[in-house]
């Protein structure tokens, strides 16, 4: 292979340890930021008001409503609360849905972002949001919301629940695959995503057998910030475009869609991007598609469109859209192929 790249690796300040979450105030006062509005989940505001709490005088409020996808009304309310309160940054504590209200929120004034990420789906390191807005999801990439401060605390996932971890983690392993081979790779990214998915690989059989693994934890959640590196650098294909387009148009479940499409797609542009998906297919028994099935049947993922709520009646305008205004890919993406590939990840079957 004969070396010509360009690489810009997104700058974001990283702490990593396990209790890291006792490192937030000095981490605000590092940013220069001095009354923090925490945002999270309605599901994790017990820990967001805990947090709130440790903070005092550092954190001014607590805003609890973000949902999946970033729908721009959550945000508008949002942006009232941070107004109120005299808010100077966010911290986002959670998942990529309040990473995502986060960044609307800086996208809109600015603000320095601190994030404690608690999945592995590595939005916390992307300069990529996504918002909807009476039903249409729409993608923007801007450096003002790429997050300054990202903490990550192994601590923090020992309740992610196994089925979430599974299909985060693969979701993770999803960013780093296209990544390999992106338009725009990077031999840089690429190693980060060679060495992401194989500490994901080991760390996601750990966690099924016991989730309170703190070891296997800190592997996985250190596997999500190499996958999310990569995603943030490097352009996306095939199997992005195919969950968008599940995800966006048809309302599927974001980290399960991956899980299942990931064997598929990986399937898919085997031939095509052979060589820059070696290390992968050694790792996975020699061939990625079906290794990446066998690897997530055994960890329990969803396996089948169809369990996710997609009717068979849906396959042929999913095929349409997906071939309309494709992203790049390795391999050609055809209408006839595409169909193929969406009705055998609807029905389940090993790739
Ligand atoms: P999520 O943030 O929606 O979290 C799912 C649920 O799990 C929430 O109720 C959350 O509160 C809860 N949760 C999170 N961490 C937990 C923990 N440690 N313990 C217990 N419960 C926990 O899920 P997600 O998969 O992280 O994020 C999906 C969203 O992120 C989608 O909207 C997707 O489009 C977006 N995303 C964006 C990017 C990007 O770069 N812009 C990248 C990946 C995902």
């Amino acid at each position: 292979m004969s070396l010509n790249f360009i690489c810009s690796l997104n700058p974001a300040r990283v702490v990593f340890a396990c209790g890291a979450l006792d490192r937030v105030a000095e981490e605000l006062r590092a940013l220069g930021c001095a009354r923090a509005l925490v945002l999270s989940t309605p599901f994790q505001e017990q820990d967001a008001q805990a947090l709130a709490q440790s903070l005092g005088a550092q954190a001014v409020g607590v805003f609890a409503g973000a949902a999946m996808h970033t729908p721009v009304e959550v945000t508008d309310q949002a942006m009232q609360v941070y107004a109120e309160t005299g808010a100077d940054c966010v911290i986002a504590l959670g998942g990529g849905s309040t990473i995502g209200l986060g960044k609307a929120i800086a996208w809109r004034n600015d603000c320095p972002q601190l994030v404690i990420a608690t999945t592995y789906a590595g939005s916390e390191v992307t300069p990529v949001l996504g918002q909807t807005e009476e039903g249409v999801k729409t993608t923007l990439r801007d450096a003002r919301v790429l997050p300054e401060t990202v903490i990550y605390d192994p601590n923090l996932t020992l309740g992610l629940p196994v089925a979430m971890s599974v299909t985060s983690g693969l979701n993770a392993m999803a960013h780093a695959i296209e990544g390999l081979y992106a338009q725009n790779k990077n031999p840089v990214a690429s190693m980060m995503a060679v060495d992401g998915v194989r500490a994901l690989k080991q760390a996601l059989p750990a966690i099924v057998r016991r989730p309170e693994d703190a070891t296997a934890r800190g592997e996985a959640l250190y596997g999500a910030w190499l996958c999310g590196t990569v995603l943030g650098s490097v352009g996306m294909a095939l199997h992005h475009k195919l969950c968008h387009t599940l995800g966006g148009s048809f309302g599927l479940p974001h980290a399960e869609t991956h899980s299942v499409m990931i064997p598929h797609t990986a399937a898919y542009n085997a031939q095509a991007a052979a060589e820059d998906l070696k290390p992968l297919a050694d790792m996975f028994g020699g061939d990625l598609g079906k290794g990446l099935w066998d690897f997530a049947k055994e960890l329990g993922a969803p396996m089948a469109l169809r369990d996710l709520g997609l009717a068979e009646a849906d396959l042929d305008r999913a095929a349409d859209l997906a071939v309309k205004n494709p992203y790049w890919n390795p391999r050609p993406v055809e209408r006839q192929a595409i169909r193929a590939l969406l009705q055998a990840a609807w029905e389940g079957h090993r790739p």
